[in-house]
Formats: structure tokens, C-alpha cells, sequence
């Protein structure tokens, strides 16, 4: 689980991007984080992740307070917008690099990306390199590191606006799928209300670093919290 008690974020000029924000997300849980640009929705995936501190506030990793720990004691993946592959590596070395920084061993490694690999339907171009697959491809191939390690959360900034329509349509049922199959807990940063939508066990949407609304994709959309959420939803009235 994590929950965020009360956080706030003020940049050093002044800048509240994440104003008093509480926020649960359960074991396995699909949370979307939507919101317009500038919103604070990055600036909660880092404070998570601890890449940023909170200046005020908790973030509580299966109950425990886990401001001061470091990142990579925190068991979190991570996916972003720009999902930067190793370009000289193969699909197969970028998938099984993080068990390599592990110290698992190669055969393990063999087994783990060819299961991944499969689940994510790249098995059939794990010789090649980053600069020979489309652009879907390469963003299961950075799904695919990034889950590799059996992460206990997992947190996507955006994986999906580089993408055509088509496409991103398609990877949302995807990693929808994908991640409830894993059973890993899920924020996912967006957006676009149609992918929050049709993705989210839950919805949490922000306004200017102010948390707006937090429910069921139905209950955000059919009884949403303030007219600026019913406007951002498009909900009717
Ligand atoms: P987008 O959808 O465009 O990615 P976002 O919701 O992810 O936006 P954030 O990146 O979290 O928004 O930024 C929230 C606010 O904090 C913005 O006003 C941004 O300019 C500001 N901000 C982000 N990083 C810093 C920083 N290092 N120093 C100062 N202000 C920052
Ligand atoms: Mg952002």
C-alpha cells in the first residue's frame, strides 16, 4: 500500500506544485492520476519514489514512514514518457539489465525475460536493438524492464502520449491487463480523461497541486466532487 499523509511540495522559487495532498492506494490497486499540465502530477510519482522530498507531509510504504528511504530501497519501477532504452544493448540485455545490477544469475536471467517477454508479446525480437522496433515495441520493451524485477508498485509517468491513437488504444488494455495480472499496486500519471476512464480501479484528479476528487471511474464521472471536475470529466449535468 502507500499513503500520503498531508504532502507538500514547495519548489525553491516558491512554488507549491502539491498542495496538502492525501492520497491511499491499496495492494493492487490501479490508481490514474489525471490532471492538466503543470498540476503536480510528476511532482507526486517523484515524491513517491523519492526522488523529491515532501517539504511537509508522509509517505507511507506498506505503513511504514518512508521519507528518508532511499530510492532503491523502496521496491518501486518506474516508466516514463521518454522510456530511454540503451540503444547498443538488445531488447533482451535492456529487459534483463536491472536483474543484472542484481546479481542474478544468467540462466535465471534467460528464464525471467522470457516470460516477461512473452506476457508483453516482444519474445520474437529480443535479438535485435532498440533502433529496429516500432514505437509500441519499445515501450513494452521499457514495461518490460521495468517489471522484470517483480516491483512491489509501479509507477508510469505519461508511458503512453509519445504514441499515435491507434496505438496507445491499444497498449492501455495492454498494461491494464498487464499490471492486474501482476497484482502490483499502480499509479499512472495522465492526462487524458478517456485513458484515466477506462484504465483506473480508482480515479484521483488534481487542480493546481490540490487534490479535486478521488473515486470509481463511475463515481468520479457520474457524481463528480466540483464543477471543475465535471468540467475536466465532460460528465453530463
Ligand atoms: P505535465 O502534465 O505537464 O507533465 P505535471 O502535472 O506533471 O505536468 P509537475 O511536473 O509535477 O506537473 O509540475 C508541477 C508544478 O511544479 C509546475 O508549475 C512546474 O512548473 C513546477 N515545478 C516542477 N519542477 C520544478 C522545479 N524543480 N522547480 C520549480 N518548479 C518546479
Ligand atoms: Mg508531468
Amino acid at each position: 500500500t502507500v499513503a500520503l499523509r498531508d504532502v507538500t511540495k514547495i519548489f525553491s522559487d516558491g512554488t507549491v506544485a502539491v498542495d496538502a495532498l492525501s492520497l491511499d492506494v491499496a495492494d493492487g490497486e490501479f490508481m490514474v492520476l489525471l490532471g492538466p499540465s503543470g498540476c503536480g502530477k510528476s511532482t507526486v510519482l517523484r515524491i513517491v519514489a523519492g526522488l523529491e522530498d515532501p517539504s511537509v507531509g508522509a509517505v507511507l510504504l506498506d505503513g511504514e514512514l518512508a521519507n528518508d528511504m532511499p530510492p532503491r530501497d523502496r521496491g518501486i519501477a518506474m516508466v516514463f514518457q521518454d522510456f530511454a532504452l540503451y540503444p547498443h544493448m538488445t531488447v533482451g540485455d535492456n529487459i534483463a539489465f536491472p536483474l543484472r545490477l542484481a546479481g542474478v544469475e544468467q540462466d535465471r536471467r534467460g528464464e525471467r525475460v522470457s516470460d516477461v517477454a512473452g506476457a508483453l508479446g516482444i519474445g520474437e525480437v529480443l535479438a535485435r536493438r532498440p533502433g529496429q522496433l516500432s514505437g509500441g515495441q519499445r515501450q513494452r520493451v521499457a514495461m518490460g524492464r521495468a517489471i522484470v524485477r517483480r516491483p512491489g508498485l509501479f509507477l508510469m509517468d505519461e508511458p503512453l502520449s509519445n504514441l499515435d491513437s491507434g496505438l496507445r488504444a491499444e497498449l492501455r488494455a495492454e498494461i491494464s491487463g498487464l499490471v492486474r495480472e501482476l497484482g502490483v499496486s499502480t499509479i499512472y500519471v495522465t492526462h487524458d480523461q478517456a485513458e484515466a476512464l477506462t484504465m483506473a480501479d480508482r480515479v484521483a484528479i488534481m487542480r493546481k497541486g490540490v487534490l479535486q476528487d478521488v473515486g470509481t471511474p463511475t463515481q468520479v464521472y457520474g457524481r463528480p466532487a466540483t464543477l471543475y471536475v465535471a468540467a475536466f470529466l465532460g460528465s453530463p449535468r
